[in-house]
Parts: structure tokens; sequence; C-alpha cells
């Protein structure tokens, strides 16, 4: 099996993975490959699905917002393409049948879709680490009721799948950090951080969410929670080191003493070839690793004092599932807040930490327990997201 022939669909196409995709994808339609597409989806922004469209030529483009069909539908026109809007759309873009789907959806929002394409038993290329921090162990059990294959695209977990020699003799894994744009900052400096300044990540180039999420480490707590439920390890048997250079994307340790490790340049597009060729390899263009001008590869231990996102997603990780779909929601509030300017940059992880203590009435009893339907996922989801508005008011208005 290659990526030639593969029918595929991109949820989120018109983001920085989704835009990779196409860019893998037309790359390897240029050496000949056949690789028709099925449905894209997007939240608002028209111009950019009219381009992919262009582009990839799908049967079916949805966007997020039921509102849009009519725009979508001029947008669009002149393509051959089926306009759909919601959030039924949207489900009907996973559902549709695509062999391989990206899900590069960013957030919570991105789960239902994804399940669409999970409940028919799709090959799921898995950028969006929300899938499994708010529903981990509802969704690795829906896969494999349903025979779908999980491939992970979210470039450390990416390097973990290609060096997975041994699963049942791994003894931990390392996930690997860059340390974003503040690894070196003072407490002073990141207080006082603009949106921009925190979006400035010195080695990817990514949505915004995603690089705030970076610039906090709490990326780097999600990626722990999403190794968990993907990789069926305890917390304790994951370690995190920061790596300036992104060069090495991830490490196992094995039960002898031996260190696998994955390295490439820091580009979405090698991951998305390898999980859009699994199992076989395609020819990608991106950068080789020039090692010699490298001269150096450096490790260090994160610091969880200005830094204390990997704290709180381990506590969570510890507590349970509902905690982790807590602690999700609950930074997507802080980080919009943040990105409009409501809050500062140290009051994100302050927000998610007081959500998880500040929730009202039958909410406490709701995270306490583990969901056991994606209806308990979305009300975890939604009580979390009620008080990380509530602190992010008051600390807003403070
Ligand atoms: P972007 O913000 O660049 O893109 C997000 C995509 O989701 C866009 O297509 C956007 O549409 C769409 N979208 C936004 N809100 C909604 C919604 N409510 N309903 C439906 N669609 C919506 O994000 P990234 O590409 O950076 O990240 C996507 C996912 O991949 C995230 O989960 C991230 O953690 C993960 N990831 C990203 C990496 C990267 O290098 N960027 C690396 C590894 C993982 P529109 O453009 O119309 O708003």
């Amino acid at each position: 099996m290659s990526a030639d022939g593969r029918s595929v669909s991109i949820l989120g196409v018109t983001g920085s993975v989704g835009r990779s995709t196409i860019q893998v994808i037309e790359e390897l339609r240029a050496q000949g490959m056949t690789i028709p597409v099925e449905a894209v989806t997007a939240g608002g922004n028209l111009a950019a699905l009219a381009e992919a469209c262009r582009r990839l030529k799908p049967r079916f483009a949805a966007v997020a917002d039921a509102s849009q069909l009519a725009a979508a539908r001029t947008a669009l026109d002149g393509f051959g393409v089926e306009v759909g809007a919601g959030q039924a759309a949207l489900e009907e873009a996973g559902a549709r049948p695509a062999d391989w789907v990206m899900s590069a959806i960013v957030g919570a929002a991105g789960l239902a879709p994804t399940m669409a394409a999970v409940r028919r038993g799709a090959m799921v290329a898995l950028a969006n680490k929300e899938c499994l921090v708010c529903a981990g162990p509802l969704f690795i059990e829906a896969a494999k009721a349903h025979g779908a294959t999980l491939l992970p695209v979210d470039s450390e977990h990416n390097a973990i799948f290609q060096v997975l020699t041994h699963p049942a003799r791994v003894e931990k894994l390392t996930l690997t950090a860059s340390g974003g744009p503040f690894r070196t900052a003072s407490r002073e400096a990141m207080a006082a951080a603009t949106p921009d300044q925190a979006c400035a990540h010195p080695r990817w180039s990514m949505g915004r969410k995603i690089s705030v999420d970076s610039a906090t480490l709490m990326n780097k707590g999600l990626e722990l929670v999403e190794a968990s439920y993907l990789f069926d390890l305890a917390e304790t048997s994951i370690d995190v080191l920061v790596h300036p250079e992104s060069t090495v994307h991830s490490l196992v340790h094995f039960v002898d003493g031996s260190v696998l490790a994955q390295m490439a340049s820091p580009d979405m597009r090698i991951p998305i070839a390898y999980a859009l060729a699994w199992p076989d390899r395609a020819h990608v263009s991106a950068a080789r690793l020039d090692l010699a001008a490298l001269k150096a590869l450096t490790f260090e231990a994160p610091d969880t004092t200005r830094f204390p996102a990997l704290t709180l997603c381990r506590a969570a990780l510890k507590a349970g599932s509902a905690q982790t779909c807590a602690l999700n929601a609950a930074n997507e509030v802080a980080v919009a807040a943040f990105l409009e300017g409501r809050i500062g940059f140290l009051d994100i992880c302050r927000t998610v930490e007081d959500s998880l203590s500040n929730l009202e009435g039958n909410e406490t009893a709701l995270i306490a327990k583990t969901p056991s339907s994606f209806d308990d996922v979305a009300a975890v989801d939604q009580a979390a997201r009620r008080a990380a508005q509530r602190i992010a008011g008051s600390l807003a208005a403070a």
C-alpha cells in the first residue's frame, strides 16, 4: 500500500496543517500519483477554502458556520463542488468515503467530524490532539471497535510511531519540546508578552492557538496526554526534554537500554507525508538534515516554575479523562482571551488551573467521574468553558 490511489479528505484544509497537506498531495500528484480528494472543511475562511478547492478539486466542501451556506456557495461557484455548512456538514465530510482522513481542525471542534471518520473504519491522520485530550479512552475504544487506523501526525507522536519497533518492550518515551519563544525569557517579560510575541515561534510556523500553546508549554502538556492515550503508557513513563534545535522529534527508550530517535528538519510535510504514504514512504522535498552545519544538539529539563502547564497536564492525566477534557476546554477559552488582548500571557495557566477548581453546582461531580459517552465529554467541555469564562472575565476586570 502506498499513497498512490488513496482517496483523501482534509478536515481543516485552510489551516497550517491543512495547507501543508495540500502541498504534500500536490507534490505526490506531480510525481504521477493519483490522489482523489473526497471532502474538505474550513471554519469560516471562504477565500482559503476556495483556493483549496481550486487546487484539490474535492467532491464536497463544508464550512462550520451554518449561516455561511449561501456565501460559501457563491465563493465556490464554478469548482464543481457540492457545498455544505454547519455541524452536520462537517460531520458529513468525515463520514464521506475517503480511505484517509486528515484531522486538522483546531480544538475540541475537531472531535465530532473526526469521529465520523473513525466510525466508518477509515485511516485517520491525527494532527488534532484534542480528540485524545478530550475523549482519550472513548476515542481509542471507538477506533478499535470500528477498525480505524490512527496515524499520528503531531511531529513528536509521528516520530515515536516511526521508531516504535517493539511496543511491548518500551521503558519510557521522551517528548522533545523546542521551548517556544519564551524559553529564556524572564517572568516579567512573559507577563508583558503580546499575542504577536507569543505566536513568533522560533522553529515552526503554525496556527495561532497552537503557537500560544507552544509558548506556555501547554502544547507539550497536551501532547503528553495525547501520547499517554495513543501509546497506552502512564504519565510517569513519559518525559519531556527541551531541545531548542527541534531536530530530534522524540525518543523511545526500550527495556534493553537502547534509545531510538527520529530526526528531520522541522517541517510538517514530513510527518504528513509519512502518514499519507504509510506503511510505505514517499519522496518529499523538505530540507535535508545537515548535522555538520548544526554542529550540536542540546537538551535541557523544562522549567516548570515559569511554565506550570506541564505540571497541570500531568495532574489532569493522573486524575482521569474528564479532567484532561476540562483542562483543554479551559485552555481554549484562556488562549482566545489572551489572543483578544483581554488577559495577560501568565493569566492563561492561571485561568486553566482556577477553572478546574471553580466549577459550580453539579459541574464538580461531572468532572469527578470518567465520561462514559461522547455526550458526557461534551457536558464536561461546556462546564469547563463556563468556569474559564468566569475566571478569565474576573482576571480581565482586575
Ligand atoms: P490553524 O488555526 O492554522 O487551522 C485550524 C483549522 O481549523 C482551519 O482550517 C480552521 O478554519 C478550522 N477551524 C477553526 N475553528 C473551527 C471550528 N469551530 N469548526 C470547524 N473548523 C474550524 O491550526 P493548525 O493547522 O496549526 O492546527 C490544527 C490542529 O493540528 C491543532 O489541533 C494543532 O494542535 C494540531 N497540530 C498542528 C501543528 C502545526 O504545525 N500547525 C503541528 C502538530 C499538530 P478557518 O481557517 O476557516 O478558520
